[in-house]
């Protein structure tokens, strides 16, 4: 396939999707790229829209997605499930998009078995203590999850080195521009 699937991942509120968005709204890259639309099982948040941000179904629609093929990857991640709907992916990339994936570590593994063309970045935070205010300032997450999502992070912090680029996002610009450096390269 003459596409690019770049895999974005990295801990629960170091930035990836304000980055995410900032380069696809801000930064001009010679490959035109999309997003990758995840299917979950979690609750909307405020201000999250159906069909942009997620498709956010049922765990019974879920479980028909895995028996009928439909994901390309999927993993549980803190009490949900949340899973890459292959056919967008696929067609994005037989026209020569680069697709964008904002996904956790195990989606990430399972991903670079299967193809292991796809090209991944590990979003970092400037440090540990940045990372709890800004998972904290974001306000979505009662403080079990936060506590729960600061563990996951410390552990899939471990497998920084499978990355094939790390960005650390000190200012969301620089951050976006750095991620749209690596489209082009
Ligand atoms: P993720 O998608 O990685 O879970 P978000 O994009 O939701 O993270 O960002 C988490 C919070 O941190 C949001 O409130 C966002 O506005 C803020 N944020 C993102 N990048 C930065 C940055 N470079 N500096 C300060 N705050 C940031
Ligand atoms: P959130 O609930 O904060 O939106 O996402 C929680 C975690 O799930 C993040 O690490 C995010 O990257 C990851 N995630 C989102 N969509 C998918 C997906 O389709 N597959 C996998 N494996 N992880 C995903």
């Amino acid at each position: 396939m003459r596409g690019l699937l770049l895999v974005v991942s990295g801990p629960s509120g170091v930035g990836k999707s304000t980055i995410i968005e900032e380069m696809l709204a801000g930064v001009r890259t010679g490959r035109e790229c999309v997003f990758s639309v995840s299917m979950t099982t979690r609750p909307p948040r405020e201000g999250e829209i159906e069909g942009v941000n997620y498709r956010f179904v049922t765990r019974e629609r879920f479980q028909r997605g895995i028996e009928n093929g439909e994901l390309l990857e999927y993993a549980e991640y803190a009490g949900n499930y949340y899973g890459t709907p292959a056919p967008p992916v696929f067609q994005a990339m037989e026209r020569g998009k680069c697709v964008i994936l904002d996904i956790e570590l195990k989606g990430v593994l399972q991903v670079k078995k299967h193809m292991p063309e796809a090209v991944t970045v590990y979003i970092r935070p400037p440090d540990w203590d940045e990372l709890a205010k800004r998972l904290r300032g974001r306000g979505t997450e009662n403080e079990a999850l936060v506590v729960e999502r600061l563990e996951i992070a410390r552990r899939d912090f471990e497998h920084i080195g499978s990355f094939d680029y790390v960005i650390t996002n000190g200012d969301v610009k620089t951050a976006a521009l750095e991620l749209a450096n690596i489209v082009d390269s």
